[in-house]
């Protein structure tokens, strides 16, 4: 074996949690994703999704990929810059520009190389970086990609935010960048005291609305919107894996900032561009949010019953304000047993451990559909309190 084998086998640390029985990732779906999906022959319940909408079978979704499939074909063998590029991208392009109130767009093949090619490439040796300590991976690559200085201040704390720009050279670009929702936990990221530091400080923003879009502001048009703040960010990104039934993501700013990206970002022109039938597909699930504002209204009758429901029920749920719940188990090993046994009764969930939270914050996290009902709602509240309490997390 030779120095890297040696070295590699030595991380244990999945072995240790299967032998447990424990382990609880890469299980195996055996049908599409509604709030109900099919594993290992047994009806599972679906909290585990971040298909917010519920729209990943819709016949009509369906029905675009596979004509675009048809058209064009399975793949476009190129990136954007070269041979990639069809008209259905760039009419995305300006579907999406407009949906969230910018000038211009740019398709990617995943939300994460939108943040990854674009947080990378904004700013330069000079500049700054300014991020919450609990934004995305995929924001935390591209901090680290950039030669920029990187600073960070603690979750949504709005003084350690001044701080972090008062140490800013005045003539510098000092981008700050956020989750609009954070992922893990649900909050929303203080958006107008943000717009007011960048004012005061001269900075420039960044939002990441993967979490957002659809959920929030109109017609689901994101935080920003949400807050009435579009025009105050200066930059918004999305991907088409959550509430647009797909994969991809975009980015979305003023001309200037969107004709650098589009030659500049090494992740939009070093990558192949985005398939036909994903990009129909979210084509096709934005003109559904645009078309059905039904289901964002479901999105939030439901949330609300379920973020009432946990809290009734003592669980910690923490500042959520959207359709992630996070449920605090702080500690690890019973995050992963409480995930193992609501899996038992046929609840799947996701464990939150670091480093996706700080240590002290594991959790699971449960996530709300358009489509779930209140009946699935009570049957997880009342089977998670049971977990809850077997392990002594709940009293
Ligand atoms: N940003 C945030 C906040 C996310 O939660 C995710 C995915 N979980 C991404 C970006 C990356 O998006 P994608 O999965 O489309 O690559």
């Amino acid at each position: 074996m030779g120095l890297l084998q040696d070295k590699l086998s030595k991380f244990r640390l999945p072995q240790l949690y299967m032998e447990q029985g424990v382990y609880p990732y890469f299980r195996e779906i055996d049908s599409h994703q509604d709030t109900e999906v099919i594993m290992d022959g047994k009806k599972v319940l679906m909290f585990g999704s971040n298909s917010y909408m519920g729209l990943t079978y819709d016949k009509r979704i369906i029905e675009a990929a596979i004509a675009a499939t048809r058209k064009y074909g399975t793949g476009c063998a190129g990136s954007r810059f070269l041979n990639g590029t069809l008209d259905l991208h760039v009419q995305l392009e300006k579907e999406l520009a407009e949906f969230v109130g910018k000038d211009d767009a740019l398709v990617y093949s995943t939300g994460f190389t939108v943040n990854e090619g674009v947080v990378s490439c904004l700013t330069d040796r000079n500049d700054y970086i300014i991020c919450d300590d609990r934004d995305h991976a995929s924001i935390v690559d591209g901090r680290r990609l950039s030669f920029s200085t990187q600073l960070k201040y603690k979750h949504n704390d709005m003084e350690a935010l001044e701080k972090e720009l008062q140490k800013c050279k005045p003539e510098s670009v000092k981008l700050i960048v956020v989750d609009g929702v954070f992922s893990m936990e649900g909050d929303l990221a203080n958006l107008p005291e943000i717009v007011r530091l960048k004012e005061k400080y001269n900075a420039s923003i960044m939002v990441d609305e993967a979490h957002g879009l659809g959920v929030f502001g109109h017609q689901g048009r994101g935080v920003c919107d949400h807050f009435g703040l579009t025009d105050q960010v200066d930059v918004i990104m999305g991907t088409f894996s959550k509430s647009l039934a797909s994969i991809g993501g975009f980015v979305a700013a003023d001309k200037d900032t969107i004709n650098w990206l589009r030659h500049n970002s090494r992740s939009y022109i070093f990558s192949a561009s985005n398939t036909p039938a994903a990009t129909a597909a979210a084509r096709e699930a934005l003109h559904i949010l645009k078309t059905e504002p039904e289901r964002k209204a479901n999105l939030w009758t439901i949330t609300n019953y379920a973020l009432d429901s946990f809290r009734q029920a003592g669980f910690e749920i923490g500042d959520t304000e959207s359709p992630i719940i996070p449920l605090y188990v702080r500690d690890t090993d019973k995050t992963f047993e409480v995930t193992k046994l609501a899996f038992d009764e046929g609840i799947f969930i996701n464990p939150v451990i670091p480093p996706a939270c700080a240590p002290q914050d594991t959790l699971v996290r449960v996530a709300l559909m358009a489509t779930h009902t209140k009946e699935q709602v009570d049957y997880a509240v009342d089977k998670l309190t049971q977990c809850f309490k077997k392990l002594g997390i709940l009293k």
